[in-house]
C-alpha cells in the first residue's frame, strides 16, 4: 500500500476521463516542505504565514519574513506558492502582536467574530505593508499568489488591493526587483457573508480559496475547536454544501481560479462531491495528497456531475453523510 502510493507520486491527477485535478498542499510550518516534495503536490495552496509571528516577542521585519518566503517558493522549484498574510485571531493566538500593542491585551469575548485576518490587518497597515512587501519581492523567486483571509466585503478587498498597489509603487521607488506580472490578489471564502457575496466579490479578486474549517463554523455556528458540539460540526451540512457551490459557480462563471483548501479537500471520499459542484483544485495536508490522487485517478467527471446534483438535492445532512461517505458516486 506505502508503496503504490509513492508510485503515484510521479503520476498526474487525471481522472479516468481526462481532466487535470490540480492537488496543492498547505504549509503550517516549514518544516513540512520536504514532506510537500516528497508528496507529489503541485505546489503550495495554502501558506499559513502565522508561523514567522507565533512563538516570538517582536514581530518579524521585512527581511526577515522575505527570506523565509523566498527560500518556500525557491524550494518549491518553480510550482506555485499562495502566501496567506497573517490571519491573527479566532484560534490563532500569537503573542508578538500583544507584546507590539497591536492587539489589545484583552481578547475580545468572542474573538472568532473579532478583530481577526483581514480586519486587523486593514487597521494595523504598517503590519500589513510589511508583510505585502516581503511577498512581492520573494516573488521574483517564483509563481507566487497572495491571498487574503477572512474576508466579508468587497470594500475590504479593494481596501487591501489599494494597500497591495501602494506597497508596489515604493518598492518601485526603492529600485527593488518585482515580478512581472504581478502576483494575482484572491481572498479566501470562509465567512457565509463572503460566500453569499461571491458573485460580488469575483469583480473584485483575482482567485477564491475556499476555507471549509471557518465556513463550517462559521454557517453552523459551532465552534471548530469546541468538542461538547463537534458532532453537530458538518461540511456536509447542505448549508456549507450550498455556500461552497454557490461561491464555486460565481468563480467558474468569471473563469477565475478556486480551490478548496480547507480539511475536506484532504478526504478523497468528498473528492467525487467537489469535482462534481464543478471544483478542479485542491489544497491540503501534504501527507494526503497520494490518496486524493488516487481517488482523483478514478473519477469520471459525468458521474461526479450526477452524484453531486443528487446530493444537492438532499436536506438532511445525514442522509449526504451516507451518499457521501458510504457509496462511490459510480454507484449512486
Ligand atoms: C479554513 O478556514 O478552512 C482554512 C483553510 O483556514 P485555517 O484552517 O487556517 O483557518
Ligand atoms: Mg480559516
Amino acid at each position: 500500500e506505502r508503496a503504490r502510493l509513492g508510485r503515484l507520486r510521479r503520476l498526474p491527477a487525471v481522472t479516468e476521463d481526462g481532466e487535470t485535478i490540480e492537488l496543492q498542499a498547505n504549509l503550517e510550518i516549514p518544516a513540512e516542505l520536504p514532506l510537500i516534495a516528497q508528496s507529489g503536490a503541485a505546489g503550495i495552496g495554502l501558506l499559513r504565514s502565522e508561523f514567522l509571528f507565533m512563538n516570538r516577542e517582536t514581530l518579524p521585519d521585512e527581511a526577515a519574513q522575505f527570506e523565509t518566503y523566498r527560500s518556500v517558493i525557491e524550494a518549491m522549484g518553480g510550482d506555485p506558492v499562495t502566501i496567506r498574510v497573517l490571519d491573527w485571531g479566532g484560534e490563532k493566538d500569537i503573542e508578538a502582536l500583544q507584546g507590539e500593542g497591536i492587539v489589545p491585551e484583552v481578547a475580545d469575548r468572542n474573538p472568532a467574530l473579532g478583530l481577526r485576518g483581514i480586519r486587523l490587518l486593514l487597521r494595523q497597515t504598517e503590519l500589513f505593508e510589511t508583510q505585502l512587501a516581503a511577498i512581492l519581492r520573494a516573488a521574483t523567486a517564483g509563481p507566487t499568489r497572495v491571498l487574503l483571509p477572512m474576508v466579508t466585503t468587497v470594500g475590504e478587498v479593494r481596501t487591501a488591493r489599494e494597500v497591495f498597489d501602494r506597497v508596489v509603487r515604493r518598492l518601485r521607488r526603492r529600485g527593488e526587483r518585482l515580478p512581472d506580472p504581478l502576483p494575482p490578489l484572491g481572498i479566501m471564502i470562509e465567512t457565509p457573508g463572503a460566500a453569499l457575496s461571491a458573485d460580488a466579490l469575483a469583480l473584485e479578486a483575482d482567485f477564491f480559496a475556499i476555507g471549509t474549517n471557518d465556513l463550517s463554523m462559521y454557517t453552523l455556528a459551532v465552534d471548530r475547536g469546541e468538542t461538547d458540539v463537534a458532532d453537530l460540526y458538518d461540511p456536509l451540512h447542505p448549508a456549507v454544501l450550498r455556500l461552497v457551490q454557490f461561491a464555486t459557480e460565481a468563480a467558474l462563471r468569471m473563469r477565475m481560479p478556486v480551490s478548496v483548501c480547507g480539511e475536506m479537500a484532504a478526504n478523497p471520499r468528498l473528492t467525487p462531491l467537489l469535482v462534481g459542484l464543478g471544483l478542479r483544485s485542491f489544497s491540503m495536508n501534504a501527507s494526503a495528497v497520494p490518496r486524493v490522487k488516487q481517488a482523483v485517478r478514478a473519477l469520471n467527471i459525468d458521474d461526479c456531475a450526477r452524484f453531486a446534483r443528487k446530493v444537492m438535492e438532499q436536506s438532511d445532512p445525514a442522509i449526504i453523510q451516507e451518499m457521501v461517505l458510504g457509496q462511490s458516486p459510480g454507484a449512486a
